[in-house]
């Protein structure tokens, strides 16, 4: 029997040209929404190609999804062969993402080695664009000049004047024209597949269609819409349906030691059948599951990005983060259930509509990494703390009965910002500092809030660790009880 080769794809730079596009004024949200879509015609579109050029079966292609791909190719493939489609491949990139995305792949014997190829291949990003066949191609460094840049990207020179929404006037580059209309039909499309004329995309042809079939994908993520003209809500219009304070929380998950579950999972069965399931199930339940969801119960969220292991969503705060919760629940009866152990950690930042969302992006990525950091990881990093899932519910709650006790008189708003402080700076919990400032502050009648007070001091006497639970819950009552100032919204 002949072994078989294993290819693995990786892309780079996706987040840098998703997030990397003028952000001032309404049309932020339509462009995020065009680029991402864009990143996934690349995905498909790659996987395409090399699926035709080397007569591969669904069955072959093992992993697929956030970014990257393995596929178990012939034993006999030549070389050469997978060669140029390589340098095909990475020189379409490099014209139709602005010099933005690249395409690194690697082949060997093993998946563990054709993965190792590729970082190797990685490091050596845009090599290819510096041979032509036979030399060195010193031209394929160069951009053209850049007199008058594209005021989306920065990236390519500015080609055609388009008018905003605004009515201001926005010069585009050739890509950002292209995704500019992309983003404009996305609104009316909902399968592709490739064949047909309705888009190119790395010289692959892909036709749009109103029904599901075999080899169709679901066009575009879910994105929050006004319900009579269906036109997209801006991440302003999002903003102002938060509670209270109008911020938007970015919110990215994924799923803890992806690398070392994959190779776990790869070394039980050689044939890779359950790997290429695990990959599935994961690039589902992001990509699809958690989209019908948002769909049905969670109309007002915005995803920037959802597939392969990760999530990366845009929505108001206070929904963002109960929608936490139901994704950790979600994941745990879900993937997590059938590929035992397997655990999902989150970052949320807040942000005002104003500030381009890609800084608040970078935010929770640091926050996701601090989250992982804890042993066991498994948890949600946000309004200054971090804490494991099976808090979450308590912590978010506690926020919540807080804000309606500060609206509905029991207490006043003033009391929250003492008793975050006694949280923030004693640790230990000062209990006579705390239960001296419920007593002056909330009328004894009020049992609820007594007993909530109580149990408290008793959770923290039990582990000191959990003030920092009960900080981000006074952070959310504050949020969520924010005065409003005529006038100003973020
Ligand atoms: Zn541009």
């Amino acid at each position: 029997m002949s072994k078989a080769v294993y290819l693995a794809g990786d892309f780079s730079g996706i987040q840098r040209y998703v997030l990397g596009v003028k952000s001032a004024g309404k049309a932020q949200a339509k462009r995020l929404r065009a680029r991402s879509f864009l990143l996934e015609l690349f995905e498909h579109a790659a996987l395409w190609t090399i699926k035709e050029r080397l007569c591969i079966a669904d069955d072959d292609v093992l992993v697929r999804g956030g970014g990257g791909f393995l596929i178990r190719i012939p034993p006999d493939t030549d070389p050469v062969r997978l060669e140029e489609i390589r340098s095909g491949l990475q020189r379409k990139l490099w014209d139709e993402s602005g010099g933005e995305i690249h395409l690194s792949l690697g082949w060997a014997e093993t998946p563990l080695t054709a993965r190792a190829r590729l970082e190797v291949q990685k490091c050596r990003i845009g090599f290819s664009m510096l041979q032509s066949s036979g030399g060195w191609n010193p031209e394929g460094w160069c951009q053209p000049p850049l007199d008058k840049p594209c005021e989306v990207c920065r990236q390519a020179p500015g080609q055609q004047s388009v008018q905003e929404d605004e009515g201001e006037e926005v010069l585009h580059c050739r890509s950002c024209l292209e995704a500019r209309k992309l983003g404009e039909n996305l609104t009316r499309w909902k399968w592709m597949r490739p064949g047909g004329s309705s888009v190119r995309v790395l010289g692959v042809a892909f036709e749009t269609l109103e029904i599901q079939t075999p080899e169709s994908f679901q066009v575009g993520r879910w994105i929050p819409r006004h319900s009579d003209s269906r036109e997209p809500l801006t991440f302003q219009e999002i903003a102002a349906q938060a509670r209270n304070d109008r911020r938007l929380a970015v919110l990215k998950a994924d799923v803890d030691d992806m690398g070392v579950r994959v190779g776990q999972i790869a070394g039980e069965d050689r044939s890779y059948s359950r790997l290429r399931s695990f990959s599935y199930s994961l690039h589902e339940f992001f990509g699809q599951t958690i989209q019908e969801l948002l769909a049905k119960s969670w109309p007002l969220i915005y995803t920037l990005y959802a597939g392969g292991d990760d999530l990366l969503l845009v929505g108001p705060w206070n929904v963002v983060l109960d929608f936490a919760g139901t994704l950790a629940r979600e994941f745990e009866t879900g993937p997590a259930q059938e590929y035992s152990p397997l655990t999902l950690s989150a970052g949320i930042a807040l942000t005002s509509y104003r500030v381009p969302i890609r800084h608040a992006v970078e935010c929770a990525e640091e926050l996701l990494e601090s989250a992982k950091e804890r042993p066991g990881k498994n948890r949600c990093a946000a309004l200054g703390a971090d804490w494991s899932w099976r808090q979450h519910k308590p912590v978010v709650g506690d926020g919540k009965r807080l804000a309606d006790w500060v609206e509905a008189g029991v207490a006043p708003r003033s009391l929250l910002h003492r008793l975050l402080r006694l949280a923030e700076s004693a640790k230990p919990l000062s209990a006579a500092r705390w239960a001296y400032q419920i007593e002056r502050n909330v009328p004894r009648r009020h049992t609820d809030f007594h007993r909530w007070a109580n149990h408290v001091l008793e959770y923290i006497e039990r582990d000191g660790q959990r003030v920092n639970e009960l900080a981000a819950s006074l952070r959310y009552a504050l949020l969520a009880t924010r005065p409003q100032k005529e006038g100003r919204d973020d």
